[in-house]
């Protein structure tokens, strides 16, 4: 028999469960997170207030990394286009600017002169959604985080620069490994998102990073 070809069809028939019950798991989370805030807002068991967030905040976790999960599935089709960065991180703006304020830094833009390139803008939004959140959540109040397109020796560069606290070496090192987080309620499922978004757009994920803040780049071939 041939191993390494049933050693792959296994690998799919996991991605593709993973992928469905992930779905059906998130139907009946939705309906409980409802009654929840039904009861919430009634203020019934008034006296379990507290209790009652937690379970919905616990709730939106498990969401999340349901969401993200999904996401790494490899079997997962993308939509490749014609399209601008720009434009994408124009029409997440406003998102990402209430992100910001909600958490107390200024969010810039210098958006340069940059061509079309391929890509999937789902995905990219993604992308940038992660990138933008790990940076906030690394950057004290009151912190700066920079959103910036530009052309560099034939490839289109986003980059996502915080002045954040910068990433340790032993943090660094395994960066992208699924569930490596630091954060109390973290998922550690944005990094591996982003590589493997990343890989399928034939691009490069970079970082720099240091005592003064981090500059994560994504670098886009030009066709
Ligand atoms: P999560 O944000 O849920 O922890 P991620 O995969 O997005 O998971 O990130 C993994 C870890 O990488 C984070 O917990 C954090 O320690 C580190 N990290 C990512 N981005 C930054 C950043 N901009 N500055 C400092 N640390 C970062
Ligand atoms: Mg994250």
């Amino acid at each position: 028999m041939d191993n390494a070809l049933s050693r792959l069809d296994r690998l799919n028939l996991v991605g593709e469960m993973a992928a469905s019950i992930g779905h059906e798991i998130r139907n009946p989370l939705t309906t409980v997170r409802g009654y929840l805030q039904l009861f919430q807002r009634k203020q019934m068991y008034a006296e379990h207030v507290n209790q009652f967030q937690i379970m919905i905040e616990e709730l939106d976790r498990t969401n999340a990394i349901i969401t993200e999960f999904l996401s790494l599935a490899k079997n997962k089709t993308v939509a490749f286009e014609s399209g601008s960065l720009n434009e994408i991180i124009q029409a997440l703006l406003p998102l990402l600017q209430a992100d910001a304020l909600h958490t107390g830094h200024e969010l810039q833009t210098e958006m340069g002169e940059i061509p079309a390139i391929k890509l999937d803008k789902k995905e990219i939004r993604q992308l940038l959604l992660n990138l933008v959140r790990n940076a906030l959540e690394a950057t004290p109040p009151g912190g700066k985080v920079v959103i910036k397109t530009e052309c560099q020796d034939g490839n289109v560069v986003l980059f996502v620069q915080d002045t954040g606290c910068g990433i340790p070496k032993d943090v660094l090192d395994k960066l992208g490994i699924p569930f490596l987080t630091t954060k109390e309620k973290g998922t550690g499922l944005g990094l591996p998102v982003c590589y493997r978004i990343v890989a399928r757009h034939n691009a490069k994920l970079e970082v720099v990073t240091g005592s003064s803040g981090t500059t994560f780049y994504v670098k886009f071939k030009l066709p």
